[in-house]
């Protein structure tokens, strides 16, 4: 399978012919060639991009409405290409392709499509002076979005269904180790009717095509998901051209269990929240604190329940955890384990790589419980991003605050208690950009998505995207 760059509507190889060869994490064979961009694809997909915006940045909100709800369309009518594609390149289970990441695609189109058709601005008055302000909300230009493996299309259209509903036309870029289904979705934004060059994916690796989209000096907002260092080194790029920047970066995500909340809710929810998608989830809760009253009882059901999960081949519609992404990053979450184990950690379950039958070289891991003893070990303060959670007991409010709020990051954070009080403090102190009370992952694409800390600069959803890829300008008429 040869995937290609898809520029001003077209499908083109790579310009200078470079290409990098794409693994099926499930069996650890190449299973195609994607092309490896450099800064004359990236200057191409720039070009096509700016000669596209005088139009679409004027193309009325209905037409780009009706647009965006049409790929949304598309997206559903061809679910199942699109999660069997998903799943083949991630190695995350079928089910989860097609139950939510897929959906969720075409949910992003839809949302976007009926979000900027009721984008109000704002006027003011200026009482008292004979003015009126108004504040108008214009497209930025050509905008880059760079986007990670772990949800490829889901997080890929968070960003571009927000950027083209504003009027900006795209340069994107998905991972090179993902990009599938970015590349389906060329065919069905031209099937759709989008315009020549709105939308531009460049394929390649994120050192160099990622990197020749951040340095591009005309492109003027970059809107980027991924690792914490990743968004600081393109921080330290994009400052001195001054571009506007949002930057969704990693976790380590408390899950804070108190004795009081509904407890069989909790536990399912909390093996979802810890091992969906192999637990390469930016908002999976890596660190379980559980109340001291019923932390032995938790810790042996929670761990039979994990050890029930069936580790298989993503395809299978029984597979409950799928094949970790890349061989790299198999090694990189299994040296994780080895240093729980230096540090004294306890596995109470999995902890060793899986065989799967007729799959040997698949990158397949048992999800793993690791009891700690102190919050300030690397594997409770370090993102793993695989499926790997730590447990530890605590006793008081303040106890299990301090440490929730003991990491670099702070992306979200979960809370199961039935009690009021307790719920309205710990939600105002805990430092996250997002707190879930008695559930987990549960999304309104209207409300602001982002975290504070290590986790990033700004945020996303409903409004909020819409501003980001806007800017506002005042127009202030005495009258
Ligand atoms: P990376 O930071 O490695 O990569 C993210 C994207 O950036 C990829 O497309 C990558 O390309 C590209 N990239 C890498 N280097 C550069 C560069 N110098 N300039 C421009 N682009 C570059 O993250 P991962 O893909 O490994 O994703 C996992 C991380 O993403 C985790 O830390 C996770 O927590 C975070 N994440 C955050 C979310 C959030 O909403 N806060 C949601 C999901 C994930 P390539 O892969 O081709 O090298």
């Amino acid at each position: 399978m040869t995937i290609q760059n898809y520029i001003n509507g077209q499908f083109q190889d790579p310009l200078e012919n470079n290409w990098i060869d794409n693994y099926s994490p499930a069996n650890g064979e190449i299973y195609g060639k994607i092309p490896s961009s450099t800064t004359t694809d990236v200057d191409a997909a720039y070009t096509a991009a700016k000669q596209a915006f005088p139009s679409w940045s004027k193309t009325t909100l209905e037409t780009r409405s009706r647009i965006l709800i049409k790929i949304s369309e598309l997206l559903e009518a061809h679910i199942q290409r699109f999660a069997a594609a998903e799943s083949k390149d991630n190695g995350k289970p079928i089910s989860l392709a097609k139950a939510v990441d897929i959906p969720r695609a075409a949910s992003n189109f839809r949302f976007f499509g009926n979000a900027i058709t009721q984008f109000a601005s704002e006027s003011h008055e200026s009482v008292g002076q004979g003015a009126v302000n108004y504040t108008l909300r214009q497209p930025i230009g050509v905008v880059g979005c760079i986007s990670p493996w772990n949800l490829p299309l889901y997080l890929f259209t968070w960003k571009i269904a927000p950027a083209i509903a504003a009027g900006n036309c795209v340069v994107a870029k998905p991972s090179e180790v993902t990009p599938m289904t970015a590349y389906l979705l060329g065919e069905i934004c031209n099937e759709a009717g989008l315009p020549k060059g709105v939308l531009n994916i460049v394929h390649g690796l994120g050192t160099s095509t990622g990197q020749a989209i951040v340095e591009h000096k005309d492109i003027k907002a970059i809107s980027f998901t991924g690792g914490t260092e990743t968004g600081a080194h393109i921080a330290r790029v994009a400052a001195p051209m001054f571009k506007k920047l949002s930057l969704e970066l990693g976790g380590k995500n408390p899950n804070i269990i108190f004795a009081d909340c509904d407890y069989n809710d909790m536990l399912n929810t909390t093996v979802r929240s810890s091992f969906a998608n192999q637990g390469q989830i930016c908002l999976c809760g890596s660190r379980i604190f559980v109340e001291a009253s019923i932390y032995e009882q938790f810790k042996k059901d929670f761990v039979a329940k994990v050890s029930a999960l069936k580790v298989g081949h993503p395809s299978e519609e029984s597979t409950n955890i799928g094949a970790l992404v890349s061989k790299s990053h198999l090694e990189k979450v299994m040296g994780y384990i080895a240093i729980a184990k230096e540090e004294n950690g306890t596995i109470l379950c999995g902890g060793n790589k899986v065989t799967v039958k007729g799959y040997e070289n698949g990158y397949y891991l048992e999800p793993t419980v690791i009891e700690v003893t102190t919050d300030d070990c690397r594997v409770n303060q370090e993102e793993i991003f695989g499926p790997v959670v730590t447990i530890m007991p605590f006793t008081t409010e303040e106890e299990v605050l301090e440490m929730a709020n003991k990491v670099k990051y702070g992306l979200s954070a979960t809370l199961w208690t039935n009690n009021l009080k307790r719920t309205m403090q710990l939600s105002n102190q805990l430092q996250a950009g997002i707190v879930w009370v008695n559930t987990w992952m549960m999304r309104d694409l209207r409300t602001p998505f982002g975290g504070v800390k290590a986790s990033g600069v700004g945020r996303e959803g409903g409004f909020e995207a819409l501003r980001f890829f806007t800017e506002a300008k005042n127009v202030c008429i005495k009258y």
